[in-house]
Order: C-alpha cells, then structure tokens, then sequence
C-alpha cells in the first residue's frame, strides 16, 4: 500500500497518482498507479485515443474494456474502472507484482509440479472464460503475470472475442508480433474466421510445452517458415517429460481443431487431475 520507496509521481489522473512504467505493450504503457483515497497500489494502461484512431481499434478497446470487466476470477487480472482524459484512455487493473510467466520460462524449464501448478490455474482461468462465452485468443508467457505468491493471472483480452459480439477475423494475423502461439486454424488462411475456444486450447499447449521443455516447440525466425512449422504439427518430446504430461501435450498439439483436446477435456485428464484444488476439484 502507498507510494512506492523512493519513487517520483510523474501525473495525477483523478484519484490516482501515476509512477513509473512497468510494462510496454503494442498500443500502450502500463504504469504503477496508487489510488489516494485508500492507498491501494494498482497498475493502469494508457492508450493515446489518436493511436486508437489511427489503427482504428476503437472497437477492438471497447470490447477489451467491456470484456475484462465482466470477468471476475482469482486467475483473470480484475479491471476495476476506466478513465479518460481528452487524449487518453485509463484502464485500472489490479496490480500483479511477480513479473510475467515468460521470465520464469526465459530461464530454463520447470519441474513437472510447478508447470502443473501454473497450467492448472491457467486452464481454470480460461475455462471460466469460455464458459462466459470468450476466447481469449492471445495466450502467450507475456500476457500471464505471476502475483507475489507464484499464482498466474491472464490479462490481455485485447484480441479476445465474446458471443454475439462482432469478430474482426484476420486481425490476430495481422497484429500480434509472433505467431509462436496462435493456433494452426488461426494461421490457415483457408479457415480464416474460426474463432472457436479451442484456439485457446492450442496457446495452453504451447504454454505448457514450454515450461515443461525451457523452449518452444515450433522454433523459427523467418515468419512464413514459423507458420509451415506450426501447420505441419510435428512436435518433438525430449525423453524426460513424462508419459502422462506428454500423452496431454498429444492431445493439445494437434492440427485439427475438431480432434484437438478443449478445456473440459483437459481437466479430466490424469495429469492434469494430480494435486488439483482448483474450480472443478471437487466434481
Ligand atoms: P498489450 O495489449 O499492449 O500487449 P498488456 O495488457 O499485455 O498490453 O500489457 C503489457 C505489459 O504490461 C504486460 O506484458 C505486463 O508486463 C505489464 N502489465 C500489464 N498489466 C499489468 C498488471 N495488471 N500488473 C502488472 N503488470 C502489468
Ligand atoms: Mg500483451
């Protein structure tokens, strides 16, 4: 709670005083922000409303904001209000100070339990989703942040998709930096539109091949070669994952979305059931 140590406010923004930058993504600045009525440190992204303009993602915001919050889960980062200035837009979130996924992961692989522990929370996050009717649609190492006590929370609904809500397909191929995680349907102009929820089931498959094995499975500089890679689907499993975490990654790393595990499916499998606590524990 409070000001950071030593740390210099840089603006004022209704209640809130704004300090430094803590993260960067492709619109926009996250600074840490603290809420002066009651001390709460919170973490707020800053969007330039003429960038919005310019790329014309004013749709693509509105269904970010409006998404994020109707999503209220112990792995789902909370959005708490939204302000806006003349030039910007202010989305406050809860902050989460243990870093992004993706720094644990840049630094080798983990042990079966750990990965599990952090896989389970993800696919209890997502699965909440999805039960909302959303897809997530950009999960990636950057876009799940760790809290001070190693649990995951998503953020980043910026690409995600809600029934009944108007999809602008293609825009994930256009935009997201890297297509390490997108799933092959995404990628396959052919079935260009599939939106489904087992594209988030493709991204949890990834995101656990990753910390089970400190690398992607699909390792390509050259863009267009990345995609071949990731639409001929031949995955290689080092011998020391075990039979049971690799008979999962089988069933997630796998072209046809129709064949494809989704998250249901995940939850009931064995490796995924050993020390679970999490929403469905007790079905
Ligand atoms: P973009 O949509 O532009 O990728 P993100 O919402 O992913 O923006 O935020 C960019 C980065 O800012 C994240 O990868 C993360 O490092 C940091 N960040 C975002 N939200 C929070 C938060 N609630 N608490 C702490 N850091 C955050
Ligand atoms: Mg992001």
């Amino acid at each position: 709670y409070g000001a950071p140590d030593g740390a210099v406010p840089s603006t004022y923004v209704g209640n809130y005083t704004l300090y430094g930058v803590i993260g960067e993504g492709a619109f926009g600045k996250v600074k840490l922000a603290v809420h002066r009525p009651t001390g709460l440190r919170v973490a707020i992204k800053i969007m330039e409303k003429s960038e919005i303009r310019a790329h014309e993602l004013a749709h693509q915001v509105r269904r970010e904001i409006y998404i994020m919050r109707s999503l209220k889960h112990p792995h789902i980062v909370r959005m708490y209000e939204v302000l806006t200035s003349d030039k910007r837009l202010y989305i406050v979130m809860e902050l989460v100070t243990g870093g992004e996924l993706f720094e644990r992961i840049a630094k080798g692989r983990v042990n079966e339990a750990t990965a599990r522990h952090y896989f389970q929370q993800l696919v209890d996050g997502v699965h909440f989703c999805h039960k909302k009717g959303i897809v997530h649609r950009d999960l990636k190492p950057e876009n799940l942040l760790v809290d001070e006590k190693g649990n995951i929370k998503i953020t980043d609904f910026g690409f995600s998709s809600m029934k009944g809500m108007d999809v602008h397909t293609g825009l994930l191929h256009t935009q997201c930096g890297t297509p390490d995680y997108c799933a092959p349907e995404i990628i396959d102009i052919a079935q260009e539109g599939y939106t489904g929820s087992k594209v988030d089931a493709w991204s949890c498959g990834i995101i656990l091949y990753a910390l089970l094995c400190g690398r992607l499975p699909f390792l390509e500089q050259d863009t267009d070669k990345l995609y071949d890679l990731i639409l001929a689907c031949k995955v290689k499993y080092p011998s020391y994952i075990s039979r049971n975490a690799r008979e999962l990654l089988e069933n997630l790393l796998i072209r046809d979305p129709n064949r494809r595990f989704d998250l249901p499916d995940i939850k009931r499998h064995p490796w995924f059931l050993i020390d679970y606590d999490g929403d469905d524990a007790r079905l």
